[in-house]
Formats: structure tokens, sequence, C-alpha cells
């Protein structure tokens, strides 16, 4: 029982990503609500290829941490779409923005939850590339789940060579810049656990770790911070337990990084 496009009606939109419109839409039927992500017939041929992978992994994705699909379409006018179960409070970069920096305990149900999706994953071979806190939805229930898989991989073979720029550039990890240097044992999934560090760290001071507040990111010295500083950690203020687990995602050297079952035994989650 797949939605179809004459099942539903629009009724605002709730964002847009790159090349497609998100809406809020009704089921006529039901009265359920859903998100409807679309990407038009006259976008270019990236956006219709992410639409096209992100449709590919949610239909083999089948669980609590990762955003439910509910239905795809193609219309005659070539507009592509996807039916999303609807996450009201939308994402945590718009909690971030609306209410402020995130407490540990909010941080640890969050952690949780996002390793519990991304663990899925990994044992389903898919690696996410683009976590961060717009990719990241929250509804009422404060329910989290991995979306935007626009970027996302699935590994065909046991070791591929994904260090392709894809994915938001600041939330990469220094081996997918240098994997001579950082990657032995280069498999990929560490990318998505250093992103969620990174992820953690900015919800947790309000702004992306490696610049200082307010600063716009510049492409060089982001990328000379990664490769060649120190990982970014948490202030004082943070319980050793946090530190420690923040310690544990943003290992430089990704064969030291934890995988995501091996974080989701950490004391910061055990409390
Ligand atoms: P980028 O990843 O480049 O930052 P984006 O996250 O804005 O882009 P999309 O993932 O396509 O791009 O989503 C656009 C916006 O639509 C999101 O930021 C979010 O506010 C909203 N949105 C997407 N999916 C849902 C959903 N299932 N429920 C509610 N809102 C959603
Ligand atoms: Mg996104």
């Amino acid at each position: 029982d797949d939605i179809g496009p004459n099942d539903i009606e629009k009724l605002q939109v709730l964002g847009h990503g790159n090349g497609g419109t998100v809406y809020q839409v009704r089921h006529k039927r039901t009265a359920a609500i859903y998100a409807l992500k679309v990407v038009h017939s006259d976008s270019d041929p990236t956006n219709r290829r992410q639409i096209r992978r992100e449709m590919d992994i949610l239909r083999r994705t089948d669980s609590p941490y990762v955003v439910q699909c509910h239905g795809f379409f193609e219309k005659p006018s070539g507009d592509v779409a996807i039916v999303l179960e609807y996450m009201d409070l939308g994402t945590l970069d718009t909690l971030l923005k609306q209410n402020g920096t995130f407490s540990e305990s909010l941080l640890a149900a969050v952690a949780r939850q996002v390793l519990s999706g991304l663990s899925y994953l990994h044992a389903h071979k898919i690696i996410h590339r683009d976590i961060k806190p717009s990719n990241l939805l929250v509804n009422r229930q404060m329910d989290v789940k991995i979306g935007d898989f626009g970027v996302s991989k699935v590994m065909c073979r046991t070791l591929d060579a994904c260090n392709s720029y894809v994915g938001t550039c600041a939330y990469m990890s220094p081996e997918r810049f240098d994997p001579e240097r950082y990657g032995g044992n280069y498999d990929g999934y560490a990318a998505d656990i250093w992103s969620l560090g990174l992820t953690l760290l900015e919800l947790y001071m309000g702004h992306f770790p490696f610049l200082p507040s307010g600063q716009r990111p510049d492409w060089a010295t982001l990328m000379c911070a990664i490769c060649f500083g120190d990982p970014p950690s948490l202030p004082e203020s943070a319980s050793e337990e946090f530190r420690g687990f923040v310690e544990c995602c943003l290992k430089k050297e990704s064969s030291e990084r934890w995988t995501a079952a091996q974080l989701l035994t950490h004391p910061f989650l055990c409390q």
C-alpha cells in the first residue's frame, strides 16, 4: 500500500534541499501527514542522480532510527518524489537555532539513536557520508532519525576507495582527505563516526568546532585544521564520560576510531 501522487495534497513547504523541495502533505483518505521530497524535472543531473540514490537506499532500509519511506513516484512531467515519514520538529539544526545548545543528557539520547541508526546502516553495508545536524530529523517524542541519503553509498565490495568528495566538506574526516596518512584499513564506515563526533560537539557548544563562533568556513583553512591539527575536543565544562566519548569518535586515524557498535557500549550512553 504505497502512497501515490493522487493520494495526497500539499499543505506547505518545509524546506529546500540541494535541487529539491520538501513539502508537508496530507493523505486525503486517512488525513495522515507526511513529508514529500520532490526533485523537479528541470533540476540538474546531479540532483536527479541524488534523489535516485536516496530512493535506492530507502528501499533497502527498515529501522526506527532511519526516516521511514512510504512510497516513491515519478510523474509524467519528470518530477521524482519520495513520500517520507513526517518529523514534526524538523532537524537538529533547527532545534539548535531555536532552543540553543543541548544538555549532555539530551545529547546522550541523540547519540544513542544516531549510533543505533549507523550500526544498522553499516551492518547493511551503507555509508551515509553526510551526517550533520541538518540531516538528523526529530519529532515531538524526541525520536531522532537519520535522513537525507543523497550522497550515501552502498558498498558492493569489502574494500572500496570511496574517498570521492561528496557530502558536506566541513564534516569530512581526515582519512577522506588523506587516506594514506589516516586511513590504515580504510573502509569508509569510520567517516560517519567522525561526522557524528563533530555534530555532538556543535550541538553542545553552539558552533561548528573548527571555527570560532560566527566565523564563516573557508575550505582551505578547514582542510588544514582537519588534517594537520589535533582533533577538536569538548571544553572542561563537559563530563569526563562525554569528553571520552567524543574522543573515541574523533580519533584522527580511522582504524583507531570506535565503531558504532562499540560506541553503543560506552559509559556515556550507559548512565
Ligand atoms: P543540506 O543537506 O544540503 O543541508 P537539506 O538538509 O536542507 O540540505 P533536505 O534533506 O532535502 O535538504 O531537506 C530539506 C529540509 O526539509 C530539511 O532541512 C528539513 O527542514 C525538511 N525535511 C526534510 N525531510 C523531512 C521530514 N521527513 N520531515 C520533516 N521535515 C523534513
Ligand atoms: Mg540535508
